[in-house]
């Protein structure tokens, strides 16, 4: 049976036209749009709040009075968590890749203010860190808590089900929307999106943080849809990943400027940098053209870039002194 969401944020998020960022992308003045998922509410905001409010349904109707879910230390979806266990009065356990460091600035900071507990996994892959979870449940079991575990980046079918309706707010605001442009992290925004406007309308852009992100789409799309969703029918790129997921690479320190320059929209480094970093990419090789309505998610995240030491060298490197 699934559970009914629990309302966390605050819906429909606005779509905004881009003329400046689309003329700089080499697209018509009407062609780009921003939906501004950065705008859910909640904790800062940020796409995870939307998989979040049927995972933690889910986890509310099973009885559970802690959430514990896993993350990079500079985990959207972790303070996300963090925010949403505050709002409804439940204990977080945030399990986190890596050891504490000398800085707990970005999300960290907003993990500790939202009065989560963090368990320091080490240098662990996916598998590890979600052994660490378990232990982490179990421990909390013993003690006589009632842990409910939400997956890595909040995506599983369930959670992709919150971007279902993201779909279904694009086909009311944009009816002739032809592309959807998305950070592809877990997979579940991307796949909720593929499930709501078919696999042909959304172009993923990975960050390098699976290591078959196509194969995740499908299967977290496949039970949403009647569609067939096969993996290689589905549009993503894979060209932005550079050095890899924490690596700030030049397209990225490109399009942050880009974006803030010509709308005052502020992105961050891992995702939606990439994002649009794969937007840009995507015009120049044709697989997006003028004339074509192209929607670019902002899926928030900007805390990350006060998390991200090179990001912030960067970002702060723009204010030059006025001279005279
Ligand atoms: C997690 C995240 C994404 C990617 O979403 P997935 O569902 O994990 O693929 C995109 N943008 C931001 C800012 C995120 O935090």
């Amino acid at each position: 049976m699934i559970h009914p969401p629990v309302p966390l944020g605050t819906f429909p998020t606005p779509l905004e036209p881009a003329p400046r960022l689309a003329a700089a992308l080499g697209l018509g003045p009407d062609d780009l749009w921003v939906k501004r998922d950065d705008l859910t509410g909640l904790g800062g905001g940020g796409n995870k709040i939307r998989k979040l409010e049927w995972a933690v349904g889910a986890a509310l109707a099973e009885g559970a009075d802690t959430l514990v879910t896993t993350g990079a230390p500079q985990s959207n979806h972790a303070r996300l968590t963090a925010a949403a266990g505050a709002r409804l009065g439940l204990r977080v356990v945030l399990v986190l890749r890596g050891a504490p460091g000398a800085s707990r600035s970005g999300n960290l900071a907003l993990d500790g203010l939202f009065g989560a507990r963090l368990a320091w996994a080490g240098a662990v892959d996916q598998a590890g860190l979600d052994a660490a979870a378990a232990e982490v449940c179990a421990r909390l079991r013993a003690g006589g808590s009632r842990p409910a575990l939400i997956p890595f980046g909040g995506s599983s079918i369930l959670g992709a089900r919150g971007y279902l309706r993201c779909g279904a707010e694009l086909r009311e605001q944009l009816p002739d929307l032809r592309t959807a442009v998305v950070a592809l992290g877990s997979g579940g925004t991307m796949a909720g999106l593929v499930a709501a406007l078919g696999s042909a309308s959304v172009l993923g852009v990975d960050v390098g943080a699976l290591a078959d992100p196509a194969a995740a789409v499908a299967e977290f799309a496949t039970p949403l849809t009647t569609e067939e969703v096969a993996p290689e029918g589905l549009r993503i790129r894979r060209d932005q990943v550079g050095a890899g997921y924490a690596a700030l690479t030049g397209p990225v320190r490109k399009a942050l400027r880009l974006a803030a320059r010509t709308e005052g929209l502020a992105l961050d480094p891992t995702y939606t940098g990439r994002a649009l970093a794969g937007l840009h990419a995507a015009v120049r090789d044709g697989g997006i053209r003028p004339g074509e309505k192209t929607v670019f998610l902002h899926t928030g995240g900007l805390p990350g870039l006060f998390g991200h030491p090179d990001a912030l060298a960067f970002a702060e490197e723009g204010a030059t002194v006025l001279d005279g």
